[in-house]
């Protein structure tokens, strides 16, 4: 396996001069942060990635978890390096200190994430869940569960799980049947079969706490019936010591194209005792909680694996000599040399950069959302936070793949074969599409939900940002392309968005009869062509800024490779996303089925 290179200055180079930290840490919420503290924090973030993280992903890929005995064990090294990453704190960086957290800034956490999923994605997601879960229990659990359960999951002594999925209820989850039955002390009976739990079961902390979506006795059809629960593996006594066994258990484990380390399991729950987060039938809404921080989670999954993607590939083809250099020399060059070969790696470094600075200014708002002075400011950082959340997990997941994808080409058949683990990172990545809801569904959720919010007051906050960097770009030097593209971008994206937001409202004589089923039949391009305007313009303004940084030319000739290359598709992505149902309907369904 090769070393995992965290790419720490690039990180620093967004924070310092992209993101505006420094205006962030100036907010009362992070008054004990500077931003030499942040820093700090980034390297450090860096160091436990490649020296504790990195080391365990071969076993982790090569062994994989196991399942014997209604129990899961993880491969060799990972309990230990999930015990020193919590021993050195690493799980509770952004959480609330009132809990026992450190209450860093999102963006700190977007710089771990990006390096511990790099250096394992299989890994990370035990962090990532216990995180998401502590954030649930904070904002729906009563005083006494947050008490005797906040401390330990933050710190990561215990881990937790997400439970939604059955086997008829995936991108469905309206369609489950686990049942929960009041108990006169106040708790639940939860009963039912779970699939796809992923650290279901293991043994790197002593106890799991799962949380459960289920139904109760006579509620209503659909998510509306739905309610979430606390289900702990083992029962916590009032001291908060560990009492006997929850009446649940993994059944088995899946076996799976990538991230081998991470148990998938199917979880039978019969008859365990569960306890009410939140009030019953808001189920969906309150794990909404954990999904949120999950999604975003995904985008730096996604972020994380394309760089390691890109730092594997860069490192063969600078080693790797084949054919001739330009100047007919008698020796072979390295690969890197040929003009194919760059255009495959500059392609990866654009999406990976791109990506990456979209993550961080995500980050960036979500603690605005929370921490920004004034009501009005904190209100558009969260509505811009919710229609830029489905855009970076279905868009940079999607990256991911094509950047390992594209990372194997770059390795020829030594890409395919195990050798050099290219092949790794598109077995793992290919998860990062499907999981968290499906990128299909993420469309779905931008085009019917995020856009028509409030009269499409995210989109048009998005677009104000947008164009309020256009204009401080213009006429910087070394911009003219990049500046050029998101400014006709941005006008192609307003009326794309006009035009769909038309149909959304119904099939009238404005829409030359075109209604909500065209407007869904061009999500998905519509979701990739807010991507690629997305990234446009955190290449706009990597490349704008006024800094002496030596980071900022490289920048620059990254933006208008971007520029150029990848934003040239605009045109097609539009008119994809405006295309219309009937050209998906007109071949009817026995005949699309016709083998
Ligand atoms: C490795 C792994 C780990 C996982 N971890 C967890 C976990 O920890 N907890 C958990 O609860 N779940 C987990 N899942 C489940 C995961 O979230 C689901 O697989 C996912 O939500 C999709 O559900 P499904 O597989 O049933 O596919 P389906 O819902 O059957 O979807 C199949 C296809 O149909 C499309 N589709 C479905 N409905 C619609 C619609 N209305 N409109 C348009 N297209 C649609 C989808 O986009 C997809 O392309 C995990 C899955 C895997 C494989």
């Amino acid at each position: 396996m090769p070393d995992y290179q965290p790419p720490v200055d690039d990180v620093l180079y967004l924070l310092r001069h992209v993101i505006g930290a420094d205006k962030l840490l100036a907010l009362p919420g992070f008054a004990h942060v500077d931003q030499d503290t942040l820093e700090d924090v980034v390297r450090a973030a860096g160091r436990v990635a490649a020296d504790v993280i990195a080391p365990m992903n071969e076993a982790s890929d090569q062994e994989g978890a196991q399942y014997a005995n209604g129990r899961c064990t993880l491969s060799a090294g990972f309990a230990d390096a999930y015990k020193k990453v919590c021993a050195d704190g690493w799980p509770s960086l952004v959480l609330p200190e009132q809990w026992g957290g450190q209450g860093m800034p999102e963006i700190a956490q977007g710089a771990l994430s990006e390096f511990s999923n790099g250096a394992s994605l299989a890994f990370s997601m035990l962090t990532t869940t216990g995180r998401s879960a502590s954030r649930v229990l904070e904002a729906h659990a009563t005083e006494d569960i947050r008490e005797l359960y906040l401390p330990k999951l933050i710190s990561g002594e215990w881990a937790a799980t997400i439970v939604m999925t059955e086997p008829h209820a995936g991108s469905d989850i309206g369609l489950a049947r686990t049942k929960a039955v009041p108990q006169d002390d106040g708790t639940y009976k939860i009963t039912g079969t779970k699939i796809f739990i992923s650290f279901g079961d293991h043994d790197a902390a002593d106890q799991i706490c799962h949380i459960v979506l289920a139904r109760t006795e006579g509620a209503p059809d659909g998510v509306r019936g739905l309610s979430l629960f606390l289900v702990p593996k083992f029962m916590v006594n009032d001291d908060g010591s560990l009492g006997e066994m929850n009446s649940l258990r993994p059944l088995r484990i899946e076996n799976k194209l990538g991230i081998h380390g991470s148990p998938t399991c199917e979880m039978g729950f019969d008859g365990a005792t569960g306890w009410l987060l939140g009030d019953e039938l808001r189920g969906i809404q309150n794990m909404f909680t954990m999904i949120n921080t999950m999604r975003l989670e995904v985008a730096f999954e996604g972020i994380g694996v394309a760089g390691a993607a890109l730092g594997n590939a860069i490192r063969y083809a600078a080693e790797r000599p084949q054919g001739r250099g330009d100047d007919g020399g008698d020796g072979p060059v390295a690969i890197i040399e040929h003009p194919d070969v760059r255009r495959m790696l500059m392609t990866m470094k654009a999406l990976v950069d791109g990506c990456r600075a979209l993550g961080l200014e995500c980050a960036a708002q979500l603690d605005l959302s929370r921490h920004a002075e004034g009501d009005d400011a904190r209100r558009d950082a969260g509505e811009l936070i919710a229609f830029l959340l489905p855009i970076c997990k279905s868009v940079f997941s999607y990256a991911a793949v094509e950047v390992a994808n594209i990372g194997i080409q770059v390795h020829g058949g030594h890409g395919f074969v195990q050798d050099n683990w290219a092949e790794l990172y598109l077995r793992d990545s290919r998860i990062l599409p499907i999981y968290e809801g499906t990128n299909g569904i993420q469309a779905i959720d931008l085009v019917t939900r995020k856009l028509p919010r409030e009269d499409g007051h995210a989109f048009k906050l998005w677009a104000e940002r947008i164009a309020d960097d256009l204009d401080r770009a213009a006429g910087v030097e070394g911009c003219a392309e990049i500046h050029g593209a998101v400014d006709e971008g941005l006008a192609l994206l307003t009326d794309c968005t006009r035009q769909l937001f038309e149909r959304l409202g119904g099939q009238g004589n404005d829409t030359g009869g075109l209604g909500p089923r065209d407007a869904l039949s061009g999500a998905a391009p519509y979701m990739a062509l807010c991507g690629r305007i997305g990234l446009g313009w955190m290449h706009l303004r990597m490349a704008a800024v006024e800094t002496d940084d030596p980071l900022r030319p490289e920048k620059q000739k990254i933006a208008r490779f971007y520029a150029t290359q990848l934003m040239s598709d605009v045109p097609g992505l539009v008119q994809q996303a405006l295309s219309t149902a009937d050209l998906l309907d007109d071949l009817p369904v026995d005949a699309l089925a016709r083998i």
